[in-house]
């Protein structure tokens, strides 16, 4: 017994100490200009070398240049997939870079026909365990709202907006362009982002306000707006000035924030198992459509079932954000804060996609995989939990079985959820799971096999494995591999470890072609 226990511990260490990740520290600080839709910023990263390899360049994402021509990788998989293209006039881009590391400037290196991704030639080898400091003036162009990023009118939806480390893992470097699908690989980190804008702006970001006047305003006046009897909009007296919001976010892969002065603010807080309280936001762009009412509640719901089923919410805020009117792209996820850009009015399909972009805090933020290369690990794990969500709450579903009319309301969620299961086997899919993202025909094959397949297949190992062990595995994974980079061997492990199975026929289905 005491030896087994022995040996266990040793052959754990030893897998502890293979695994490292790198150390990123953000300060960035950056100014809004609403009249020519522009940010001045400034980037300063500390980058610590956690691998054990010498470093002699550092990869950069800028990814803004997605939004520069149409000759970007975005802009064709556009056009291949979508059979559209981003609007001619009104391009997005970075520049006035002058990247600078422990105070010299450094020689860069672009990617060849790329402007999303260059190389820092750093003069001084980065050795494993030692940092440097890294820095850059930027100005980000804002692009007319596309692709989750942009202005829209007087509302400014800031993604994909600043330099950023590309993802050294064990695998090696993995830099990339900006895609509409499979969009996200990226460094965790800790940010502290200090936002200058007009001041009668409202803020929604990734991570904590430290501005205490302007948090309880938003509070107060969400607490209100919460209660729909009574709507308050923000106004700040000095309306004039600029102010400077100050927003912390420890160990997330990105940052986005959004601005709009006449956002209608809702709040609540959530009490989460452990007693922890978090706060709740959700900012819509006006009250027309009723079901945002109810938004704080979707986002709550969603993390407490989230928090249940996989481990516990960890961040101290969780948001939601209206995207702007005529555009209905869908959800996006951000650490913290999600985008929903979507004309539901109807509350079971606003719920449904609440539900799936904050679900996504756990499968892309928490539990960071690369999206790129394995797209099935968050948005197909995502949506399954999103479709159980779904089944408990209302026994049925917005998004793949709406030509089922039949009341199900009598089954239990489990049978439900057997039953949905059984039907959509019979969709065709050929694609395995397993592609990369950039190697599906198109956007249908995509989102057939990304979610709708991986959810199905996912039903399928819960049912292999019983329901008590899959649950046991999903947690030993989040557990395990919470604010690290997995990849599917590391999934298959912890859902063997978890329930003592062998289940190489299970994951030898993600390879499959065709159905099941
Ligand atoms: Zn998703």
């Amino acid at each position: 017994m005491k030896i087994a226990f022995l040996l266990f511990l040793c052959i754990n260490l030893h897998a502890e100490a293979r695994y490292w990740q790198q150390e990123l520290d953000y300060k960035i600080d950056v100014q809004l200009n609403d009249r020519n839709n522009t940010l001045n910023g400034n980037l300063e990263l500390v980058y610590k070398n956690n691998s054990g390899d010498t470093l002699h360049y550092i990869w950069f994402h800028l990814w803004p240049n997605a939004y520069k021509d149409f000759s970007t990788p975005w802009a064709r998989q556009l056009r291949k997939e979508f059979s559209a293209g981003p609007v001619r006039t009104e391009k997005g881009y970075i520049e006035n870079l002058d990247f600078k590391v422990d105070g010299s400037r450094v020689r860069i290196a672009y990617a060849p026909e790329s402007f999303e991704m260059v190389q820092l030639l750093l003069s001084e080898p980065l050795l494993p365990g030692k940092s440097v400091r890294i820095s850059t003036p930027f100005v980000t162009r804002l692009p007319k709202y596309t692709s989750r990023s942009g202005y829209s009118r007087n509302q400014f939806f800031i993604c994909q907006w600043y330099p950023k480390p590309a993802v050294y893992d064990r695998k090696g470097w993995h830099p990339m362009p900006y895609l509409e699908q499979g969009e996200f690989y990226s460094e965790f980190g800790n940010f502290e982002v200090n936002i200058t804008l007009p001041a009668q702006y409202v803020v929604g970001a990734s991570g904590i306000m430290t501005n205490n006047e302007e948090l309880e305003m938003y509070r107060e006046i969400g607490r209100n707006n919460n209660s729909y009897k009574k709507y308050v909009f923000y106004k700040n007296k000095n309306e004039q000035k600029l102010k400077t919001l100050n927003f912390k976010a420890d160990s997330v892969h990105d940052f986005a924030w959004f601005a709009n002065k006449h956002f209608v603010i809702r709040y609540d807080t959530l009490m989460l198992s452990s007693k922890k309280s978090i706060d709740v936001f959700s900012f819509s762009r006006s009250f027309v459509n009723s079901s945002w009412n109810n938004s704080t509640k979707f986002i709550k719901d969603a993390v407490i079932k989230y928090s249940s089923w996989i481990g516990e919410y960890p961040y101290p805020v969780v948001a939601a954000v209206e995207g702007p009117e005529n555009n209905s792209s869908g959800g996006m996820e951000y650490p913290m804060i999600t985008l929903i850009t979507s004309p539901h009015s109807d509350t079971q399909s606003l719920d449904a996609l609440i539900a799936h972009e904050v679900g996504h805090n756990w499968f892309y933020g928490i539990v960071g995989s690369n999206e790129r290369n394995n797209p099935w690990m968050d948005e197909g794990i995502n949506t399954f939990f999103a479709f159980r969500y779904e089944a408990e709450k209302y026994r049925s579903n917005s998004s793949i079985w709406d030509g089922m009319q039949a009341d199900y309301k009598h089954l239990s969620t489990d049978e439900f959820l057997n039953r949905m299961y059984r039907s959509i086997s019979s969709y065709f899919y050929n694609t395995p799971i397993s592609t990369e993202s950039t190697g599906f025909a198109n956007k249908g094959d995509y989102g057939f096999v990304v979610y709708t397949k991986t959810a199905q297949w996912m039903h399928m190992l819960q049912q292999a494995m019983g329901k008590e062990k899959f649950d046991a595995g999903i947690k030993h994974y989040y557990n395990t591999w919470k604010f690290r980079h997995p990849y599917p061997e590391d999934f298959k492990q912890a859902m063997e470890e978890a329930s003592d199975l062998n289940l190489d026929d299970m994951f030898n289905l993600l390879k499959k072609r065709g159905n099941f």
